[in-house]
């Protein structure tokens, strides 16, 4: 066992000031039980914590450390944005170039705002979609997770799936009326609800793969028919890219998988990558709807902090690494390190099903695929809580939660995904106890 008691200390301090002591609740362990790891240093695959423990990092600030931890080039741009300046509250050159960067990988996005998080682009988004078809009905999908805006804290996935709440208090009745609920991957259900009230919808919205309630893929076509239901009865898809966005390849999901099929969704959200481990996301869409917020419309948005020169510059810093090689690198490692340790679940007998959407993979501990968000419900987490705890003491730092998706950076090394796996072979015995 590692000496954790520097991480205690702490905790124990935050605990008095801040509610559970985190600043986001999936942090705080609830779930898994232990004290969480305070983490004072990054660089590459590694992290340390604060009583100089060192982790691989499969969580990679959920998403944004794609290309590892301080990256001596990000790091350097950002550095000379600092010295400018943190902020003028104003326009400014890096969040033009950053909108061209975007705009020129998911050429869909005719028109980009950026924003600070990612439920703020949702929440923007859904405003937006409401103004654009004069329409108050939100359809989502159980299980996935939009951020913490009211209208889409309904069955949400993330923090919502970990502690087990159905929705939150404080979410109005009429909030929540405004919002369905489906199953995903489920067609049926989607075209019944369509042809039931198809006229009052304003939007569907969607992860292209959610992996907020650990990682489902769509079932084949289940991405177009979403795309082509919504706009036969005059709705808008919400593609939430937040997660999957220039993650799972140089375009994204859609980007990715999208082009063939033949679906265009007409709203984006993206946040987590685009920032680069700072405060920053966007939306982005074709221009007829994307100008009509302020000041080309009338649907208002703003943010003192919007577009900030430093968030910019480290979102900018970072998608220029994300080249092909680099997409090609995250699919190998996602591989390596996915396949490596559900072969050793398998070996000690550890039922579970391994599931990957692009580069995002994750574990549900039960022997049978998970398709939606009820199925994913059906696994044990005090299995999974073994297994996470194991890691954690053998230096690898994975989700502290059985409903989120794993996440490789370009920088791990061979080394790296070897004593993953000599972790992992360990942590599944300790599993299976
Ligand atoms: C993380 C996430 C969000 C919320 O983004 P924040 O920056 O945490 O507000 C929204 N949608 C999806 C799909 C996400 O993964």
């Amino acid at each position: 066992m590692s000496n954790t008691l520097g991480s205690e200390q702490w905790h124990e301090r935050a605990k008095k000031l801040i509610p559970g002591g985190v600043s986001s609740p999936v942090r705080a362990f609830t779930s898994v039980g232990g004290t969480p790891r305070y983490y004072v240093r990054g660089e590459g695959s590694k992290i340390w914590d604060i009583d100089g423990n060192e982790y691989v990092d499969l969580v990679n600030s959920w998403g944004p450390m794609i290309l590892g931890h301080a990256h001596p080039q990000v790091v350097s741009k950002v550095s000379q944005a600092v010295e400018n300046s943190f902020s003028f509250g104003a326009p400014g050159p890096g969040e033009v170039l950053l909108a061209e960067e975007i705009s020129l990988r998911v050429p869909a996005c005719e028109r980009v705002r950026f924003v600070s998080s990612g439920t703020e682009a949702v929440m923007t988004a859904v405003r937006l979609a409401r103004a654009a078809t004069h329409r108050n009905l939100i359809v989502k999908f159980a299980g996935c997770y939009h951020g913490h805006s009211d209208a889409l804290l309904v069955q949400a996935g993330s923090g919502i799936a970990t502690l087990g709440l159905p929705n939150s208090p404080g979410v109005t009745a009429g909030q929540a009326q405004d919002t369905v609920v489906l199953e995903y991957n489920n067609a049926l259900q989607l075209e019944e609800l369509f042809t039931e009230r198809g006229e009052q919808i304003a939007a569907v919205i969607t992860e292209p793969t959610p992996a907020n309630m650990g990682v489902v893929p769509p079932e084949q076509g289940f991405n177009k028919l979403i795309a082509d239901t919504a706009h036969k009865y005059g709705a808008l898809m919400i593609l939430d890219e937040v997660m999957t966005g220039f993650r799972v390849s140089k375009g994204g999901w859609w980007g990715k998988f999208a082009a063939t099929e033949d679906w265009t969704p007409d709203i984006f959200t993206f946040g987590k990558v685009i920032g680069g481990g700072m405060p920053l996301a966007a939306l982005g869409g074709s221009a007829k709807i994307m100008e009509l917020l302020a000041p080309t419309g009338s649907v208002y948005q703003a943010g003192t902090l919007s577009g900030n020169p430093v968030a910019t510059a480290a979102g900018l810093a970072t998608l220029e690494l994300c080249d092909e090689s680099l997409y090609d690198t995250l699919d190998l490692r996602a591989r390596q390190v996915g396949e490596g340790i559900s072969d050793a679940l398998t070996r000690a007998g550890v039922g579970h099903s391994y599931q990957t959407g692009g580069n995002l993979f994750s574990f549900f501990f039960t022997p049978n695929r998970v398709r939606n968000f009820s199925e994913a419900q059906l696994q044990n987490t005090e299995v999974f809580a073994k297994f996470f705890h194991s890691l954690l003491d053998q230096g690898v730092s994975v989700p502290p939660s059985a409903y989120e998706a794993w996440f490789v950076s370009g920088a791990i090394t061979d080394l790296d995904v070897e004593r993953i796996i000599e972790a992992a072979a360990i942590a599944a015995k300790v599993a299976a106890s």
